[in-house]
């Protein structure tokens, strides 16, 4: 059984791991976001009850969410374990996960410097027209500021990768997070991992300290 939880601010490669761990542990990635629209497409009670939340933009209460996930992780795709994505994203949430007996084996926190992250995240192009991305530094395209697939010039940088717009996503995140990361250091299930380097190193780091 692999019950998991990533962490990682917005750069630190937390989708290419959790994808990495899905193929590796044959378990399924579990986002609330994908949990609430397929409950409110497929009018499920909890999805009936959410929906008045979503369609005027509030926030769905825990409650709602946990059970939506406690349902999930019953399904047989999931006996093997799953992986949280996004989830919990406050104290409240992780606590009311624990009154729900979901538990979590571990807890990994994937960690990559400011100065890198910016590296990563401020090097990110697209093409306005096709939305092709690229990135200056790791998969630039042909010809400079062009797209390969349809030519179109300039590629554009999204107002969120931009510097001092990063730095406030990374503010927020470690805001959101620290509250989260000592729930679960203090019951000793949280996995720090060195998110630097090539991708696949970064997925072996994760496998040896879960001991697999
Ligand atoms: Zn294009």
């Amino acid at each position: 059984m692999k019950r998991l939880m990533m962490l990682g601010p917005p750069g630190a490669g937390k989708g290419t791991q959790a994808q990495k761990l899905v193929e590796a542990f044959e378990i399924p990635q579990i986002s609330t976001g994908d949990l609430l629209r397929a409950a409110k497409r497929n009018g499920t009670e909890l999805g009936k009850q959410a929906a008045p939340f979503m369609d005027n933009g509030k926030l769905v209460p825990d409650a709602l969410v946990i059970g939506m996930v406690k349902e999930r992780i019953t399904l047989p795709d999931a006996k093997n374990g799953y992986i949280f994505d996004g989830f919990p994203r406050t104290r409240t949430q992780s606590e009311a996960l624990d009154e729900m007996d979901v538990v979590l084996d571990h807890v990994i926190s994937i960690e990559v410097s400011e100065p890198e992250l910016i590296r990563r995240l401020a090097g990110r192009r697209s093409c306005k027209e096709c939305k092709a991305v690229y990135h200056l530094e790791f998969a630039p395209p042909t010809k400079a500021d062009t797209c390969d697939k349809c030519g179109c010039s300039p590629l554009i940088q999204r107002s969120d990768d931009q510097p001092a717009k990063i730095k406030q996503r990374l503010i927020e995140y470690a805001a959101e997070t620290s509250p989260l990361i000592e729930f679960y250091q203090g019951k000793g299930i949280l996995v720090q991992i060195d998110g630097e380097g090539d991708p696949k190193e970064i997925k072996k780091r994760i496998q040896s300290a879960l001991g697999t």
